[in-house]
């Protein structure tokens, strides 16, 4: 599903180059559930982002679903995204003069879904995280775990391949933090790919995969540590 081959980016702000991403090599095939773990500024929400096809990288191949992803119009873009990624971030991102049925449905309306059946199909995932009472009410009348379960249905509406989180626990308690997993792996359980970028160790352990960064390197993966002398060659190019 995802093939990612000696990947680099950097970030240039004014004369300053920043090498954050330094030849990372992933698989991840369809149906895993996979976590992407490390300290902050270590690169995670950047490989995220190069994932979902939100952000361009320098080097290496991207391949999604055996296409190769590079450099592309924003509309290309936003079209693959639609047809395979929903996204979820740990500030849920809902648009605040909209309510819960709306936020749910608006996949769909860059879809050109017509608003009746876009609703309809909102309500269905409304349903389906427990929030169909919700439906009327606007965000700041939510609960955190609330939010976090409307972007979940926002995110699952268009059906996508793969569902790609980032810190999707980071702004909820515990045991809301343990529920929005649990939905992460009956999403998992339908077939949908999904990866969650954490930086808490008892997260990631609820995933079957752990992938850990380190200076926008692979360090390990399930525990089994990546050899620094694969990272060499592409250290020397830097
Ligand atoms: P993480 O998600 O692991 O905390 P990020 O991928 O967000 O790490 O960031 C990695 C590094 O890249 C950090 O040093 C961050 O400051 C820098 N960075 C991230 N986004 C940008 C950007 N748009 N412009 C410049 N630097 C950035
Ligand atoms: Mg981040």
């Amino acid at each position: 599903m995802i093939r990612i081959e000696n990947l680099h980016k950097s970030y240039t702000t004014g004369v300053n180059k920043l090498h954050v991403i330094k030849g990372i090599d992933l698989r991840i095939e369809a149906g895993e559930l996979v976590s992407i773990m490390g300290s902050s500024g270590s690169g995670k929400s950047t490989l995220l982002n190069i994932v979902g096809i939100l952000d361009n990288y320098d080097q290496g191949s991207y391949h999604l679903d055996n296409m190769l992803i590079t450099e592309m119009s924003e509309k290309k873009a936003a079209l693959l995204r639609n047809k395979y990624i929903g996204f979820v971030f740990q500030s849920f991102n809902l648009i605040s003069f909209k309510n819960a049925m709306e936020n749910v449905a608006l996949p769909l309306y860059y879809q050109n879904v017509s608003r009746k059946k876009r609703n309809i199909a909102a309500m269905e995932f409304l349903d389906r995280m427990g929030l169909k009472d919700w439906a009327n009410h606007l965000p700041n009348e939510l609960s955190g775990g609330q939010k976090q379960r409307i972007a979940i249905a926002r995110s699952m509406i268009t059906k996508p391949k793969i569902i790609l989180a980032d810190e999707p626990t980071g702004a909820l308690d515990t045991a809301t933090s343990y529920d929005v997993m649990k939905l992460f792996k009956e999403i998992n359980d339908l077939g949908i790919t999904v990866i969650i970028v954490t930086h808490e160790k008892d997260i990631s352990e609820m995933t079957n995969k752990i992938i850990r960064l380190k200076d926008g390197l692979i360090e390990s993966v399930n525990g089994t540590k990546i050899l620094v002398e694969d990272h060499v060659n592409e250290m020397s190019n830097v």
